[in-house]
């Protein structure tokens, strides 16, 4: 063997596991959900390496993942014989986060240990889990083709530094040892970690083993044979029939493919058959991730083809406004051999996304009709990315349409929770636009001059604020035959609101005020088009507007900043 050598972990690690440890301490059984899980994609990754390479396999092709627990030496172990870890790769996978959103992630922690507890959890907390049930871990693992002589030897006692060695090892493969820390006995029981199994594992599509126990009489406990027995179902929860699956068990899957700690908002489970066949399951997460805005962020939606795991990350699966979904995609179409390119091209995939997004736009139909509150949760923290699809998805943009959710002077809150149907049902008698004001804040807003006709009225305007409410609008003329008009736009007509003696009281101030207009024209004359005296101000004496089809000035501003 090699000498061992010693590195540091990257300084966002060291903070990571202090935090993990010291805030995930009521929640510590998930570390064998983690590494259960990390086992279960270390064999998925070699599956799919094995459709070019069979030889990878060496003879062993039944794929599984081991728990055993040595109660003298107080170790658990998790053993699979997937694609294991090269030296480099245990390097770089087991020292350092190399993920976006981390920064995100680093600068939102607060020193509060629930708050960061969640946000942990939120940002995932994988295979450092470890540490907060051992104080120290072994990870020996050798690399799916590599030479028993190549396999590696990682160890770490979770404080700042690992340890690196190239050892012998028989088999392919990752074995990650923990030594507990000496308050956590309770793990060493094959009833409590069969318990845990159950309850977080069941989903996983391998089977997940450990050695069969009988009681011995002589000794008065349950002894370890040398038999392995499988301790979950063991096949791919997507496949089984929805009546077959708990809403536990979709929820720990959830955790599973989406590397979040918390339980969906909401899921979508079929069998899709006719011109192209699949199975969808698919998940609304409760929380935006740290990298929502991260253009670079992975999308989550795992491609399977016939059972066999292909790519995480499929991103042709869905548009990019539904880059929040999570879940998986088992396609019986596609070859094993689906490449990227090949996805971009497909027809199967562009029925599997038309499906899919009719899949989740009804999921939030759904919810926004009978459960206001969810919806609410899911509008504010996805709210502006469905807003993309206005632009993106021409095909569903009236389904969306009426899934936006809007500030509105009826509300005078900066919630978002009017929708356009509501908007509509409260449209005054004769009133037959949809008005809306932007502004670069929602207080920006609701202050706006333009306002105070509307206010004055008792019309209803919408209130947008948000940083793509410009753009989207620019892909929205109406709604259900009512157009939506800008009320810091020249050309409003407030006429047909107006009764009889309010017209009439216009036109003599129109008629009176002649010689003022002449003048100011006079004198702006280079710096206006025109001069009108208008209705639309009740306590403000002028206000600047721009012709009805031009730019608002917001996306003028927010166009000349961009250097346009
Ligand atoms: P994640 O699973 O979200 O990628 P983890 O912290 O759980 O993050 O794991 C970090 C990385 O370590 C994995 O992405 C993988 O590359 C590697 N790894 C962990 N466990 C195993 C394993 N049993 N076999 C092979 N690689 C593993
Ligand atoms: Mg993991």
């Amino acid at each position: 063997a090699m000498a061992s050598e010693t590195l540091g972990f990257q300084a966002e690690v060291k903070q990571l596991l202090h935090l993990m440890i010291h805030s995930l301490y009521s929640n510590k059984e998930i570390f064998l959900r983690e590494l259960v899980s990390n086992a279960s994609d270390a064999c998925d990754k070699l599956r799919f390496e094995a459709i070019d390479k069979p030889e990878l396999m060496q003879g062993d092709a039944d794929l599984r993942i081991r728990v055993e627990y040595d109660a003298d030496k107080r170790t658990i172990t998790i053993s699979d014989n997937g694609i294991g870890l090269s030296r480099d790769e245990a390097i770089a996978n087991l020292g350092t986060i190399a993920r976006s959103g981390t920064k995100e992630f680093f600068s939102q922690l607060t020193g509060d240990k629930q708050k960061d507890a969640h946000l942990i959890g939120q940002f995932g907390v994988g295979f450092y889990s470890s540490f907060i049930v051992a104080d120290k871990v072994s990870v020996l693992s050798r690399r799916a083709g590599a030479d028993a002589t190549e396999a590696v030897l990682w160890e770490s006692d979770g404080q700042g530094e690992f340890s690196i060695m190239t050892v012998e090892k028989a088999d392919r493969g990752t074995a990650v040892t923990l030594h507990l820390r000496a308050e956590e006995d309770d793990f060493l029981s094959g009833w409590k970690l069969r318990e845990i199994l159950r309850r977080y594992s069941d989903h996983i599509s391998l089977p997940v083993q450990m050695l069969k126990e009988e009681w011995d009489s002589e000794a008065s406990k349950q002894v370890k044979t040398t038999e392995w027995e499988t301790v979950n179902q063991a096949n791919a929860l997507w496949t089984r029939a929805k009546s077959d699956v708990t809403d536990e068990q979709y929820k720990e899957f959830y955790k599973h493919v989406s590397h979040d700690f918390e339980d969906p908002l909401a899921w979508t489970h079929n069998r899709v058959e006719g011109r192209s066949e699949y199975t969808q399951l698919l998940y609304v997460p409760k929380r935006a991730p740290f990298d929502l805005w991260d253009r670079d962020a992975r999308r989550g939606v795992k491609l399977y083809v016939k059972r066999v795991f292909i790519m995480d990350d499929a991103e042709q699966l869905l548009p990019a406004y539904l880059r929040f979904v999570r879940g998986v995609i088992d396609s019986a179409d596609l070859p094993l051999n689906v490449s990227r390119e090949i996805l971009q091209e497909s027809r199967d995939v562009r029925a599997i996304r038309e499906g899919s997004t009719k899949r989740i736009l009804s999921v939030l139909e759904d919810m926004a009709e009978n459960n206001a509150e969810q919806y609410a949760e899911f509008w504010g923290q996805f709210g502006q990315v469905l807003k993309e699809g206005m632009g993106e998805d021409a095909a569903n943009k009236e389904r969306i349409a009426k899934l936006l959710r809007f500030a509105s002077t009826q509300a005078n809150s900066a919630t978002q929770s009017v929708s356009l149907a509501d908007y509509v049902s409260r449209m005054k008698e004769g009133q037959d636009k949809i008005y809306y004001v932007t502004g670069e804040s929602y207080a920006a807003a609701s202050n706006s001059p333009h306002l105070e006709i509307f206010r004055k009225k008792g019309l209803e305007v919408l209130l947008l604020s948000d940083r793509v409410d410009e753009w989207m609008l620019s892909f929205m003329q109406d709604f259900e035959g009512k157009s939506l008009v800008s009320i810091a736009k020249g050309g409003l007509d407030l006429d047909a609101l107006a009764d009889e003696d309010e017209k009439k009281r216009q036109e003599e101030v129109a008629e009176n005020f002649k010689p003022l207009v002449e003048r100011l024209k006079a004198s702006l004359d280079d710096k206006v088009k025109d001069v009108r005296v208008t209705v639309r101000l009740v306590d403000s004496p002028s206000c600047v507007v721009v012709d009805a089809n031009e730019l608002s000035p917001h996306l003028l501003r927010m166009l000349q900043a961009a250097g346009q």
